[in-house]
């Protein structure tokens, strides 16, 4: 049976990974896109080679589809889920969710009652390295993991220098682009989730209307762990990489917080450093390939609706520790969901 997808957003991550990783499915099919500029979305259509392009979420919705993956700018997920549930399909949705925890909630929530499948989009999750570091963790080869440091300050490309350092009210932001992920891909690593956030952002001159393009994070996790992580769109030279810290070894990963298959791990314990060996499926086509799965009736996507609730939950406490000069305390309130 195949999965018949609707895209809402002429986007570039589409553009770049996901339209593929839809395609190399045995069972994946685009079958139009929706763009609110009728003559963009029809020439990005011919471009991807998409058979259709609407403009509206109604006529969208009239085509034969299952599933929708939207990734306009984040101030219209929410709506755009919501209606998308509300014509029973399955919504791969990216990252933030919404500009809200609360407003994250009501979709994961809106899913649920419709018995749809929600997914969040955060690829980190599927790399290897990540996976890897995981089942290292799980199984014990560092002990009992004390801290963590994610390094994810970038450059942020020319060709995405626009919403998000210049519009709050699309969700511009590092936070909300990059401390997300950061926070995802800690909690999916280290098993555990954070519960206090304390930030400091800054404007390093690439961001303007009062956004951030820097952050720094400091998390404390239920087990007592701490982690820092540093977000940031202003970086030309900076590598990215991720530790963990535990008390019979380290983890040590370079150039993982990246969006291809690549990069290193190295276990350091008392016995020498030992290379982690894993697999370079590439992490949009696995996405795609667990959100298949799921809609299918076999386990859930890679990362779900309340995943996202989480990482955007804690993007929130974030900014506003950042605004307040305090440890704000994170609350996704998952249980007024059930
Ligand atoms: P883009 O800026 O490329 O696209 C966002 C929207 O902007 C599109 O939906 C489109 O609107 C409009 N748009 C695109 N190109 C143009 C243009 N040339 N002129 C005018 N409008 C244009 O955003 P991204 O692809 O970078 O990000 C989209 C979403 O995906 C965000 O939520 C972001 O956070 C997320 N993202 C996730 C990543 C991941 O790895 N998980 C990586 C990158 C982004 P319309 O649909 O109406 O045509």
């Amino acid at each position: 049976m195949s999965v018949k997808w609707g895209l809402i957003g002429a986007s570039t991550i589409a553009k770049q990974f996901m339209v593929n990783a839809i395609r190399v499915q045995a069972d994946g099919k685009i079958a139009a896109v929706m763009s609110s500029d009728p003559e963009r979305g029809q020439a990005y259509a011919v471009e991807n080679n998409i058979p259709l392009a609407v403009s509206t979420l109604d006529e969208l919705f009239d085509e034969d589809i299952d599933a929708v993956y939207i990734s306009t700018t984040n101030e219209l997920h929410l709506e755009q889920a919501l209606a998308a549930i509300k014509a029973g399909k399955h919504v791969l949705c990216e990252k933030p969710l919404a500009l809200t925890g609360a407003d994250a909630r009501t979709m994961v929530a809106a899913a649920r009652a419709a018995g749809v499948v929600i997914g969040t989009n955060h690829h980190l999750r599927n790399a290897g390295a990540h996976r890897a570091m995981r089942e290292a963790i799980a199984t014990g080869h560092i002990g009992k993991p004390i801290a963590a440091r994610v390094f994810h300050s970038v450059y942020l490309p020319e060709n995405l220098q626009g919403w998000r350092i210049r519009k709050p009210e699309a969700g511009g932001g590092v936070v909300l682009d990059i401390t997300v992920h950061d926070v995802d891909t800690l909690r999916f690593v280290l098993r555990d989730d954070p519960v206090d956030v304390s930030a400091f952002t800054q404007s390093a001159g690439m961001a303007g209307s009062g956004l951030e393009d820097g952050a720094m994070c400091i998390w404390r996790f239920k087990s007592g762990l701490i982690a820092q992580s540093h977000e940031g769109f202003t970086t030309r030279y900076a590598d990215t990489g991720f530790e963990v810290h535990g008390s019979e070894g380290s983890l040590i990963a370079r150039n993982v917080m990246t969006q291809k298959p690549v990069g290193s791990v190295i276990l350091r314990t008392a016995s020498g450093e030992e290379e982690l060996s894993f697999d370079h499926e590439d992490l949009y086509f696995r996405s795609v390939r667990r959100f298949h799965c799921a809609i299918h009736g076999d386990g859930h996507p890679a990362a779900t609706g309340e995943d996202g609730i989480w990482s955007l939950a804690s993007a929130e406490a974030a900014l506003q520790s950042a605004s307040s000069g305090k440890a704000v305390k994170i609350d996704p309130k998952l249980g007024s969901m059930k």
